[in-house]
Formats: structure tokens, sequence, C-alpha cells
């Protein structure tokens, strides 16, 4: 899991800067709906900024650390968590509408951050601004939606209750937990820790915690002036949904890209490896051919049978010949005991006639008969060379003399063409030789101590130390890091037992090729997010624009002072249930009511106190009714109900509740009114206007009768 993440850093990075970019979006739709007015817009611009940062990591991580583009990228962090910081405290100034210290305390932080960076370069600035604004920052912005829950809507407090404790988690993931650092606080907790304990990288998390926020901002939000309509939210579960296949998607093209791509590199470097070993091995095999050749010459034989100043000297004279012919570096004679007799630098200040060197492995070989190709360091020339050695036996095949040729080591520089890093490796991981001169007599990776030691004590390789140039033995075909850069290793084995060339094939087509699907699969997330952006602006003004044209409609059928239904929507109501009484043939009741007197009230309680009065008295008529009945303000303080389905008797006994009830309502400084009310039923092809007439009259039989009263008719 851990190795599995830490290999694909690159997707990581893209999809944490990707979850602030939906963050960023949520924000910005928020905006344009009802949450709580706290200013997103500050958070929008943390998360669009946040997330580029993120992105110019995965550009930095793609290529070899740029220190300008390093900059950029802390630069525009630090500016992310300002606008974290800022977006707290101006929510916070808004809800206590007072100004508080915050600003100064941001100004404060901002330069303190400023300190720490001026005083320990970038990555102290990038670890001050995490403690100093990234955790403040969170932590305050968690406790500002915390408490605009309180002024909220009670649908959008769980989801507000969920993203403040998000965003507390965001306060600690991005600002507790810091790239290593030698800051003091950074030992605490750091990246590689984090990785360490969890399992999983720090940002990954952080991505997470960022796309939850997004889904619940959206899910969470709704379109003023509704109580039920939410913002449909199909649009941000089909982003979600395009999301969910978008990312696996471009994951697998870019996981696949790189494989392929990585393992064409590698056949290329097997091929290059193979090539290499050739030329060395083809190198060795004519210096052996030369050893063999001078073991079975006759001056050679006789110097071994016949020792003497003569033959000593004819076989000199073969040592000087093969020298130039094979162009070697020198060609020796040694005695069974190793020493050297003869040599073909004999005459030179760095003769080694006389020295010893039994200890040579060529020697140890060649003395009991087989031949040795060997490379080592010269002990007088000190250069290194390829040894090779062969037995010079008598008449009984007893070995009497070695004869030993030291030539150049095969040059890997100039054979190996188009591969710039390639080592000569011994069977214990020694570099002998290699394009970049640095490496020379370095091991390719940690000796143990023991190693080390009989390395040393066999002279053959300099007095050490040997310092390792990778952390462990590297697999064949293993990506490790290798001077800056991701590259493949890859040896081959020579014919010399044990060695080896080692290449080194670096990554940068496979990093290209996994930017590239990054970068496809972000433009098209790009595009989902856009469409959905687009999508949801215009559902939020559909709704809104359904919501408005309800409310013209209401206003249109409602009188405004008491809220019942008025003349208008009446008649057109009545109309209707007329047509539709006298084709189904069912009765259908009309009720018209008026308050007694009431110019009296007027005169003496005011007009206003009339109005209110009106006011209480629909609210009654309005509850006494059925759910079905219609009931309107005919005019003035003159109300009429329709009762469908409703027969004489039966709207006499609702009119008849109705006035007592009015006339038991204590009304507001008022006291108590009373109504006269006209009650009719529809009689067989009846019009409208006859039947209002008749209520009409009814109402007026009653005012005559003494008012308060119910008269049918
Ligand atoms: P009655 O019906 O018992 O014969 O006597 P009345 O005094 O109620 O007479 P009428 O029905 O003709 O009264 C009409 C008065 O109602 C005129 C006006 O002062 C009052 N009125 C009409 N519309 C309103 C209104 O919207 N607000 C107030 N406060 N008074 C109104
Ligand atoms: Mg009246
Ligand atoms: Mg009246």
């Amino acid at each position: 899991m851990r190795d599995f993440f830490l290999s694909q850093m690159d997707y990581v990075f893209f999809l944490y800067g990707l979850a602030f970019l939906l963050l960023g979006a949520a924000c910005l739709t928020v905006r344009s709906v009802a949450f709580p007015r706290l200013p997103w817009g500050w958070l929008a611009s943390f998360a669009f900024v946040h997330g580029a940062s993120e992105w110019l990591d995965l550009i930095l991580l793609s290529f070899e650390r740029n220190q300008n583009l390093l900059a950029i990228k802390t630069i525009a962090m630090i500016a992310s968590f300002a606008f974290l910081l800022q977006f707290a405290l101006s929510g916070f100034h808004q809800l206590n509408k007072r100004s508080s210290l915050g600003f100064t305390l941001a100004a404060l932080l901002l330069s303190l951050v400023a300190s720490a960076g001026a005083w320990g370069g970038l990555l102290w600035f990038d670890v001050a601004a995490r403690y100093l604004l990234g955790l403040p920052g969170g932590l305050l912005a968690a406790m500002l939606i915390y408490r605009a829950r309180r002024s909220s809507r009670a649908g959008a407090r769980p989801w507000l209750l969920a993203l403040a404790a998000m965003m507390a988690l965001y306060a600690l993931l991005a600002g507790a937990v810091v790239p290593p650092s030698d800051l003091f606080l950074s030992q605490l907790m750091d990246y590689p820790r984090f990785l360490e304990i969890t399992g999983i990288p720090v940002q990954v998390c952080r991505a997470l915690v960022a796309s939850a926020m997004a889904v619940v901002l959206w899910i969470g939000s709704e379109v003023p002036g509704t109580k039920t309509e939410q913002i449909p939210f199909h649009y941000a579960l089909g982003l979600v949904a395009v999301m969910l296949i978008l990312i696996p998607g471009g994951w697998a093209l870019t996981e696949g890209l790189s494989r392929q791509t990585h393992d064409d590199i590698a056949k290329r470097g097997n091929r290059q490896a193979r090539a290499l070993a050739r030329i060395v091995d083809k190198d060795t095999e004519r210096i052996n051919q030369a050893a063999h050749f001078l073991a079975v010459n006759s001056a050679i034989r006789n110097l071994a049978v016949n020792p003497s100043e003569a033959t000593l000297q004819s076989a000199n004279q073969v040592l000087d010949q093969i020298v130039i012919a094979f162009q070697l570096q020198i060609a020796y004679i040694l005695d069974r005991s190793g020493t050297a007799i003869a040599s073909s630098n004999r005459n030179s200040p760095e003769s080694i006639v006389t020295a010893n060197y039994a200890f040579r492995p060529y020697f140890q070989s060649a003395v009991n008969g087989h031949d040795r190709t060997y490379l080592a360091l010269g002990v007088t020339s000190n250069i290194l060379g390829q040894y090779s050695s062969a037995p010079v036996q008598d008449a009984h095949g007893k070995v009497v003399l070695v004869v030993v040729l030291k030539s150049v080591l095969p040059s890997l520089a100039s054979a190996a063409l188009e591969v710039n890093d390639c080592l000569l490796l011994s069977p214990v991981g020694l570099v002998l030789d290699a394009c970049d001169q640095h490496a020379d007599l370095h091991s390719l990776w940690p000796l143990g101590e023991q190693q080390t030691r009989t390395l040393i004590e066999s002279r053959q390789f300099g007095p050490g130390p040997f310092p390792p140039l990778i952390e462990a033995k590297p697999e064949p075909g293993q990506v490790l890091r290798w001077r800056n850069q991701n590259t493949i290793y890859i040896d081959e084995p020579l014919s010399i037992e044990g060695w080896s060339v080692a290449l080194f094939l670096p990554l940068k087509e496979a990093r290209i090729y996994r930017l590239f699907s990054i970068g496809v699969t972000l433009v098209m997330s790009l595009l989902a997010i856009g469409f959905y952006i687009l999508l949801n602006a215009q559902e939020v003004y559909a709704v809104r624009l359904g919501v408005l044209m309800l409310q013209l409609r209401d206003q249109a059928h409602t009188d405004p002072l008491t809220r019942l239904a008025n003349r208008g929507w009446f008649q057109e109501s009545f109309s209707r249930e007329l047509k539709k009484a006298t084709r189904l043939n069912q009765n259908l009741a009309l009720i018209m009511f008026d308050i007694d007197h009431f110019k009296k009230i007027n005169d003496r309680f005011g007009h206003q106190a009339g109005d209110r009065a009106l006011v209480k008295l629909a609210e009654t008529a309005r509850l006494a009714m059925r759910d079905y009945d219609l009931i309107s303000r005919w005019g003035g303080e003159e109300f009429v109900a329709l009762l469908p389905d409703t027969d004489l008797e039966t709207a006499r006994l609702i009119a008849e509740r109705l006035r007592e009830q009015i006339a038991a309502t204590d009304l507001p400084e008022i006291g108590q009114v009373t109504c006269s009310f006209g009650v009719v039923e529809r009689r067989n092809n009846e019009n409208g206007d006859s039947l209002i007439n008749r209520a009409d009259a009814a109402l007026y039989q009653a005012k005559d009768a003494g008012r308060n009263r119910v008269i049918c008719a």
C-alpha cells in the first residue's frame, strides 16, 4: 500500500489539486444559493490557489527539482493559507458586525512566516506557513462554520456540522503534518512519520477531506426562498459519477502508458547492456589469447628450462614485442614464488622486476595451471587494468613460470555509445570503471565491514574505504534514484567470472508520458466540472424563476390585507366550480357576509384598528371553512365563501357556526363584532350573477331583520 502510493505520487498530487478545484467550484455555487451568508469567495480563492500549488508540486515531482518553481509553489501555498485565514476572519467580522483584532493578528502571523522564510529558506517558509497560517486558519474556519450553524435553516445544520468537522480535520492534516525539516516542531509529526503510522500519504487524506467538503457544500445548499426545493443534486451526483469513471480511467491510462514506456526502456537497456558486455568480453578474449601465445613462446620456455642472462634477454625482447603488438601497459614473467624475473618496464624507474605478486589471484590461479583474467589496481603503477595470466609448463606439464599481461581497462566510456551511465562492477559490487569518473573505486551499494576489510587486505583495489553510491543492492529492472533521476537498473554478466556491467537508464520518457496522461485526465475533469457548473447555474436560475413565478401568481390571487383570495380569483374559481356543478348536477352554495356597523367601529377606534379587526376576522373565517371551500374578500368588509357540493341546509349550518364563532371572538382593542349572513344554493341552470345577487339580497334581508343573523334564500 505504502509503496504503491509512493510510486503514484504524481497522480496523488493531481487528485489533490483536483479535489481543491472541486472545493473551489462548490464554494462558488454555494455563493449563489442560500447557505449561511459566509464569505465563500475567500474559501474559493483558498481552494483554487491551493489546488494550483499542488499541481506545481506535481510538475516539481516529475521534473528535476527547480528552485524557482519551488519558490513559486511555496508562495502560492502560503497565499492560499492566507486566504483561508481571511475567510475565517472576515466571516467572524460579518457575524459580529464589529471590527475585531483579526486583521492585526493576520498581519502578525504573516510577518512571522516571512521571518521564518528569511531565516531558514523555502523549507522553513513552508513549515512555518503551515503552523502559523494553515493550522489557525483552518481551525478558525471550522469554528466559523460551526457558529454559522445557529443562524441557518434547520435543514442545513447537520451539513454545516459535518463541514465544520471536516474543516477542523483538514486544519490538522495541512497545518500540523509538515514536510520533514529541522524546525523543532516538525519532528513531532512530519510526512514520513504520518506515512509510517497510517500507511497513507497525508496528501491523499487531505484530498479526500477536500472532496468530501465539496460534496457536503453541494448537498447542503438550497435555493433561496424555497423551503423544500433543494438544488437538484442529481447534477452533483452526475459529476461524482463522471469523476468516479474519469479518475480510475485516467490512472489506468497513466499507469498503462508509463508501464509500456518503462518496458520499452528496459528492453532497450537490456540490448545495450548485452552489446556493451560483448565489447568488453572481446577485449578480454584478445588479451587472454595473447597470454596463451606468450606461454608457449619458445623464448619464454627456454628461460624456464635454462635460466641464464641470454635466455632472460631474449624473453625480455619477446615481452617488449607483445606490449607493442597488443598495446599493453606492461607484460611480465613471475617465477613460482610470484617474484617478477622479467618485465617490459625493466628499464624504467617503476620497474617491477624483483617485486613479488604471490598475493595476486591471477598468479595463484596460473601457478596451479589455470588461466585467469582479473581486474585490479596496479600496486606499483596505481593504474586500474585488466590482468591476463597463463602458466608456462615444462615438458612434464609442471608449471615453472607465469606470464602476465596487463592492459588498460576495457573503456566503457568509449564503448558505451549512447549510454551515459554504466559501471564495471566487481562480484561484491565494487565499481572499477564508470562513464562518470567520480564513481571509480566506490562501492555501488554499502559493503559490510568484513567485506571492506577483505577488499583492503586483498591489496587489489587500493586502501578503500569504497563509499557506497546507493542505499541498497539493486535488483535488475529495479527503479531507483541515480544522480537525481529516476532510472531503471540493468546489469549483464561479463565473461570474467562474477563481474558485470551495470546500466542506469533514465525514465524521463516514462515521466513525460505519465504527465501527458495526467494532463489529458485533467482537461477532461475540467470539462466535466465546467459543464457541471454551467448546468448547475442554469438549474439554480430555473428554480429561482419558478419560485418567483409562484410568488407572483400568489400575489395576483391574494388580497394583500387579509391574505384571503381576492375578488378576481374568487370570480375565476366561482365560474369554474359553477360550470362543473351544472354539468355534474351537483350542489353549490354561497355564503355572503358583512360586518355589522363597521363604519362606527372605524370611527371609534380608527381605521388601522379596523384593519387589524379585518385580518383577525378573515383568519377566523378561514379556519372555520373546509379546505375545499374558497373564501374571499369580496370588497371592504364584505366576504363571500364558495362551498362546492354543499346543499342549502349544510351551508346554513356552516354560516350559523361561523356567525357564532365571530361573535365569540375577542378582537384586540375593539372587543366583539357581529356579522350578517346571506346563504343561497344553486338552482337549475342559474348563472353566477343571479346567484351572487340572491346572496346579496339575503344578506340585506339579514341586515334589515336586525343583523347578526343568517338568512337563506
Ligand atoms: P352595516 O354593514 O351593518 O349596514 O353597517 P356598516 O357601517 O358596516 O356599513 P357598510 O357595510 O356600508 O360599511 C362600509 C364601511 O366599512 C366603510 C368603511 O368605513 C369600512 N371599510 C370598508 N373597507 C375597509 C377597510 O379596508 N378597512 C377599514 N378599516 N374599514 C373599511
Ligand atoms: Mg357592514
Ligand atoms: Mg359593507
